[in-house]
């Protein structure tokens, strides 16, 4: 495969032989972190890149509901899977050419202790992308939750600058009216605090933009109403050239369990019938159409297929075969 110089050749003869005469080279610390965090591919004529915003360690086995423990436990043994289950957080940035939009901003510092700090580094994979903050003239959030609108703004002020935040009405309705909190129940109560604390600044400056299910936001990117998780949550139709890439949100939370059996729902939804009966139709579209599809959750970059398993009602997840530019 490769052709060497002889004097080259030799080198590295006479360094593999330096290298395994040397017994204390396994002494070498080990290093941190994984590769920047960034995964691309085009899309016509667009490019989007996945960003990692993290990890988060959720429990599975008291989150997910509709399932059979004994179901459940059997989808995590056949991946591999413990029940504490290291959980991707992914952001989607699309550079149309004219315009830079982010899909999602991960989790900020709202995944502090004791959840783990792995997730909020959303900036940092933006950084290591080749983008600046300021650079995102569109934020386009999927749903107002922690780990997708978390990274919106630090101390009160706005992280994306000259950005425009847009959000599905119906979210931003029920996020941002403080007297649905109290009837919320209490694991969500939590969220109206950070859902105002994350806008507010946007609100202020007059770039919170509010639409209605179905808008083109900008042109070849479209929200598609998804209700269900939240009263708003939306998936964004990426279209560029022919093709079609579909960013799913939390439609999926546990790719483990839920492509084999995708009734399973998780206690984050704030309507789960709702958000069952759109994953069991959004599965069947994606697997009839074979668009490609984006998702915050499963593992980083989390841009794949999702294609029938033979058995009624059960899909299985293709990642996208890796290319390194
Ligand atoms: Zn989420």
């Amino acid at each position: 495969m490769f052709s060497m110089k002889p004097l080259a050749r030799l080198l590295a003869t006479s360094l593999t032989g330096l290298t395994l005469s040397h017994a204390a080279l396994a002494a070498v610390p080990f290093d941190q972190g994984q590769a920047p965090g960034i995964y691309r591919m085009m899309l016509g004529q667009f490019q989007v890149t996945a960003l990692s915003d993290g990890t988060v360690t959720i429990a599975l086995d008291k989150l997910l509901t509709e399932i059979k423990p004994a179901t459940l436990a059997a989808s995590l043994r056949d991946n591999h899977l413990a029940p504490m289950a290291e959980t991707s957080i992914n952001a989607f940035l699309i550079n149309t050419g004219k315009q830079l939009v982010l899909v999602d901003t991960g989790a900020g510092d709202l995944f502090g202790q004791p959840m783990g700090a792995r997730a909020g580094r959303l900036q940092r994979s933006l950084r290591n992308a080749g983008y600046t903050a300021e650079q995102v003239d569109f934020v386009l959030l999927t749903h107002i939750h922690a780990d997708h609108s978390g990274g919106l703004s630090h101390d009160g002020q706005r992280l994306f600058p000259n950005a425009h935040v847009y959000v599905d009405q119906h979210d931003a309705d029920f996020w941002l009216n403080s007297a649905n909190q109290a009837g919320a129940a209490e694991g969500q109560r939590h969220g109206f605090d950070e859902a105002q604390a994350m806008l507010a600044p946007y609100v202020a400056a007059g770039r919170l933009k509010p639409y209605q299910g179905g808008d083109e936001i900008v042109p070849g990117i479209r929200a598609v109403p998804a209700y269900g998780h939240t009263p708003g949550h939306s998936y964004y139709m990426v279209e560029s050239g022919g093709q079609k890439l579909l960013l799913l949100g939390d439609m999926l939370h546990a790719g483990a369990v839920q492509f084999p059996h995708p009734g399973t729902t998780i206690l984050f939804d704030v309507d789960a019938a709702g958000a069952k009966a759109q994953r069991a139709r959004e599965m069947a579209d994606a697997a009839s159409k074979g668009y490609w599809v984006g998702a915050a959750h499963l593992s980083f970059p989390g841009i794949g297929h999702i294609v029938k398993d033979g058995k009624a009602d059960a899909y299985r997840w293709v990642p996208a075969n890796y290319n390194a530019w």
